[in-house]
């Protein structure tokens, strides 16, 4: 292969580098899913077992990609990165697959995710990309839960409830379910209202000594950053031997990461 006339074309790879020292954020989004969705006949608004099997692909490509703290990866290549997680989250849908839906066979079009890197220089920032999608993920369950309440108990068509919840505030929707279909929001499982966090547990900090443990966040010099090399390869090993757990909790809050100063330091 070496040395055709054809090798000009490796030039045209571009090195897609991201700034080092940043935290990335991986984001991948399953393709076309809502008509995936209807084709498998997800329960509405939250189908459980769907659910489960992105948590065991999340969790697989965890602990495939050691690198990866919090379903989010820290690297350099990212290309590389992007492609790297969403290829092996749908190979591990696909192949989980049977373990959640064991009457549905899949078929064409099969299933596949998009993927997208965000950096963030700082912690503050990831805290804040991770509060975004946590309230992101209320809104969407709130607003669900009352519109397939509405449509599946209610007997109302999907554009009356539709025009029902036009310009409704969370309260609204909370006395909606309540009155007319006595469900207390609250109530609803963990999982729908807060999502999945997935990360590596080692033991939990208590507390009260939690907020001692959380350094401030510093930027380090590119000789700081050498330094550590052999650091960040113990800690490498470290987190591949590390438990996965996937909680539904508030990420919102200093108190989970507090607890987990591991996460971001
Ligand atoms: P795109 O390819 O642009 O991402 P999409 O059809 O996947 O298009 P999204 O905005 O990503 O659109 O929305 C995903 C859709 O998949 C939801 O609106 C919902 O209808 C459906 N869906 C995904 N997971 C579940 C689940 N666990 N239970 C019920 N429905 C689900
Ligand atoms: P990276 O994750 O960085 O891509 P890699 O281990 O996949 O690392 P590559 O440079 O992509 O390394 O090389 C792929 C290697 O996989 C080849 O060197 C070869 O050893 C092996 N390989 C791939 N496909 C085949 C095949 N069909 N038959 C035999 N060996 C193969
Ligand atoms: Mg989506
Ligand atoms: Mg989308
Ligand atoms: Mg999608
Ligand atoms: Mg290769
Ligand atoms: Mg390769």
């Amino acid at each position: 292969m070496a040395n055709s006339k054809y090798e000009y074309v490796k030039a045209f790879e571009q090195p897609d580098i991201l700034l080092p020292n940043t935290w990335i954020v991986i984001r991948i989004d399953g393709r076309g899913f809502h008509k995936f969705s209807a084709k498998y006949a997800f329960a509405k608004p939250n189908d459980r077992r769907a659910l489960d099997l992105m948590n065991a692909a999340a969790k697989a490509v965890m602990s495939e990609l050691p690198d990866i703290v919090i379903a989010y990866g820290v690297s350099d290549e990212y290309s590389k990165l992007v492609t790297t997680i969403a290829s092996t989250f749908t190979a591990y849908f696909v192949h989980l697959w049977r373990d959640y839906f064991p009457d549905l066979q899949l078929s064409p079009p099969l299933p596949s995710f998009d993927g997208r890197a965000v950096m963030y220089p700082s912690v503050q920032n990831l805290r804040d990309y991770m509060s975004w999608r946590q309230v992101d993920c209320h809104i969407n369950n709130l607003y669900n839960t009352t519109f397939w309440a509405l449509v599946q108990s209610g007997g109302m068509e999907a554009k009356d409830a539709e025009k029902e919840l036009a310009g409704t505030v969370s309260s609204d929707k909370n006395e909606i379910l309540f009155s007319r279909f006595k469900i207390n929001y609250n109530n609803e499982p963990e999982i729908y209202k807060k999502g999945s966090v997935a990360f590596r547990d080692y033991e939990l900090v208590e507390p009260s000594s939690a907020s001692e443990m959380v350094e401030e966040d510093s930027a380090k010099t590119t000789e700081q950053l050498e330094l550590s090399k052999t650091q960040q390869e113990k800690d490498r090993k470290r987190r591949a031997k590390a438990r996965i757990t996937i909680q539904h909790v508030d990420v919102i809050k200093d108190e989970f990461w507090e607890r987990r100063p591991w996460l971001l330091s």
